[in-house]
């Protein structure tokens, strides 16, 4: 069997322990003689697997009581619609900090419903940094102000959390959950496509305050109403079970090494030790500012700016077993995602394969 490091931006690498443990249970989980995607959603089996699931994110995040956490489907991007139909309902005007083509998304969807502030952008600098917020420019009523915590294309982050008073908080984790501690309570709403951090694509995790929910707009269909979701323990249809299972699986592994507190050092090693070999390397340099550097997304070029160069290490890299290094097609150049489950092993492999690719193509 041969494994690569992948530094896809999603999906991307699982642990390789929960992939054992999925192996292992494929055939037969536990003693119910099936596999858990043959499972009823409404079998005891099952039902223990989903409580769990919910329990250690509950435990991993240190989510509080007045916070319902759900497993919902259609990825990140439904979550745009979806935020904007259930909580664009008082002033119907929501503020949004355009970071990327993430947080542009969102924002083109909830012009949908209501009506959009954009309050800062860093737009004019290819998404490069994440903008000073002034105070002024937030709208006082606003039924929430949004913000995509970690921009997976660009390879920046938030690293203080804006303050918008009463007005709820709603943030875009899906390449960040679980990479570092946040405080829940700080948030109106945290949402998260599993494929990043979590597992494999088809769930996405929904964490919202209890008051905020109950309110959607009369159009939202049935199936994008949070409270639906909530009041039925994310069982009102069939839910995406076997992602659900293998994020279990994932929280349990998170935990037994730490849990996410952990996690958050680990991650910080592994993105100084790519950040300190980018800053004194003569061949290749970071993109983004470095005070708003992403810990899961580094995305680098050559000092040159020579796509040959560029297209030959990707090549080599992938030979290497160094693989979808490739960059966003906005960005150019490469980029490493270096989520949760990417060993240090495999960013100590990729420094080592830039230095010697510097080497030989000075
Ligand atoms: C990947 C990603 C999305 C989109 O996720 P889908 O599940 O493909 O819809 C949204 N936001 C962020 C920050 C992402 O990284």
């Amino acid at each position: 069997m041969k494994r690569v490091y992948n530094f896809s931006a999603g999906p991307s690498m699982l642990p390789l322990s929960v992939l054992e443990t999925a192996q292992k249970e494929m055939l037969c989980y536990g003693d119910t003689g099936m596999s858990v995607m043959e499972m009823s959603h409404r079998s005891k089996a099952y039902d223990d697997i989903i409580k769990d699931a919910e329990k250690l994110i509950r435990e991993l995040m240190n989510i509080p009581d007045n916070y319902k956490v759900m497993f919902v489907q259609g990825g990140g991007s439904t979550q745009f619609a979806m935020v904007a139909l259930n909580l664009l309902n008082g002033s119907k005007k929501a503020d949004y900090v355009k970071t990327g083509q993430w947080a542009k998304k969102a924002a083109a969807e909830a012009e949908k419903y209501g009506e959009v502030n954009i309050v800062a952008s860093s737009e004019d600098k290819v998404f490069s940094y994440i903008p000073d917020l002034d105070k002024s420019k937030f709208t006082p009523d606003a039924d929430y102000f949004y913000i995509c915590q970690n921009n997976t294309i660009y390879g920046t982050r938030y690293t203080t959390l804006p303050d918008t008073g009463k007005v709820p908080l709603v943030a875009d984790l899906s390449s960040c959950i679980m990479s570092e501690v946040v405080d829940v309570s700080k948030y109106g709403l945290i949402f998260a496509g599993a494929q990043k951090n979590v597992g494999p694509a088809g769930v996405t995790i929904v964490i919202a305050r209890e008051d905020l929910l109950g309110k959607a707009q009369p159009i939202t269909p049935t199936m994008l109403d949070y409270k639906i979701h909530a009041d039925n323990d994310s069982l009102y249809n069939t839910p995406p079970c076997y992602s659900i299972y293998i994020a279990k699986l994932v929280f349990e592994w998170l935990k037994g090494i730490g849990g996410v507190k952990e996690m958050q050092k680990y991650n910080e090693e592994k993105a100084g030790l790519l950040y300190d070999y980018l800053d004194n390397s003569s061949m290749f340099k970071g993109t983004v500012v470095p005070k708003d550097r992403s810990l899961m997304n580094v995305p680098f070029v050559t000092e040159a700016g020579d796509k040959d160069l560029e297209a030959k290490f990707i090549k080599e890299a992938t030979a290497a077993g160094l693989v979808n290094l490739k960059g966003h097609r906005t960005v150019g150049g490469m980029r490493a995602s270096i989520y949760n489950a990417m060993p240090i092993e495999g960013v100590k492999a990729l420094i080592d394969f830039m230095k010697d690719f510097e080497v030989k193509n000075k």
